[in-house]
């Protein structure tokens, strides 16, 4: 197997999938996850035009770029023991029309086409966000299953109005994409719509899309959107049905803090 060296996105890749297993977070081989990294960087190899592989959709934006992408098939719970074998480093061609493989884990996960669709729109739109990670919360995916939380507005208010500072880490709330066929472009493409005003999006009935600057980062959100549905499920345990904390004092904690023109009510 080709070698590379990123020794500081491995060791996201490590520490994150680690605490994905740990936490439940992602069963068996679901979810998947992914760092962009700049055409600047030197030890990138040259994508050799007889390793082209069409893109169903063009990414200009990443023309020349490359990209870290979890393995088909790979577990959280393995990566977060040795992370190497179940990365590959992708790169895309100058045109944007095409990829290849250059080293590593050499059977990329299903997601590859969304996953380069949405660090199209990242790199567009919020090109700091250079880490996408994908995983299945059971709290998270319970939620879809609540009449009326059905759309991005709902989920955002009732469940980042239980905790003052969640609404505070989120202010522009959570995206949602309605049901859509597992790894499908289509996914992808909907969720690089909802990523660019958004860093989280639930995809209803499966699970949740991330984005940060690390992978850690990205995980910190999942965390605070967890957080908030953990309080809301323990309420509704308790047989209390949830009171949120009030738009007024949302809106004056976003004001202390100089984030209210994020939030939209
Ligand atoms: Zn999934």
């Amino acid at each position: 197997m080709t070698k590379f060296s990123y020794a500081e996105q491995l060791d996201d890749f490590k520490s994150t999938a680690y605490w994905l297993s740990k936490r439940g977070w992602s069963e068996a081989a679901g979810g998947n996850m992914s760092i962009r990294l700049d055409a600047q960087n030197t030890t990138l190899a040259k994508l050799h035009e007889d390793d082209h592989i069409k893109l169903p959709v063009a990414v200009p934006y990443l023309a020349g770029k490359a990209v870290l992408l979890t393995g088909s098939g790979t577990r959280a719970r393995e990566i977060g023991m040795n992370a190497e074998p179940h990365i590959g480093l992708y790169k895309i061609s100058d045109d944007g029309r095409h990829y290849g493989w250059i080293a590593g884990n050499h059977n990329p996960s299903m997601e590859l086409p969304a996953h380069f669709a949405i660090h199209n729109a990242l790199e567009q739109h919020r090109p700091e966000d250079k880490a996408i990670l994908h995983t299945h919360p059971a709290s998270l995916i319970a939620l879809c299953h609540v009449p009326g939380f059905d759309n991005s507005k709902t989920i955002s208010d009732k469940i980042l109005s239980l905790q003052s500072e969640a609404r505070l880490i989120l202010p522009e709330g959570i995206g949602f994409v309605e049901h859509e066929l597992p790894g499908s472009l289509e996914l992808g493409l909907k969720s690089a719509e909802a990523l660019v005003r958004h860093h989280l999006v639930l995809w209803q009935y499966h699970g949740l899309l991330a984005t940060g600057e690390t992978l850690a980062g990205a995980f910190d959100k999942l965390e605070v959107f967890e957080k908030s549905a953990g309080v809301y499920w323990k309420l509704r345990a308790a047989g209390i049905d949830p009171v949120d904390i009030g738009k007024a004092e949302i809106k004056e904690v976003l004001t202390a803090f100089g984030r209210l023109d994020r939030y939209s009510s």
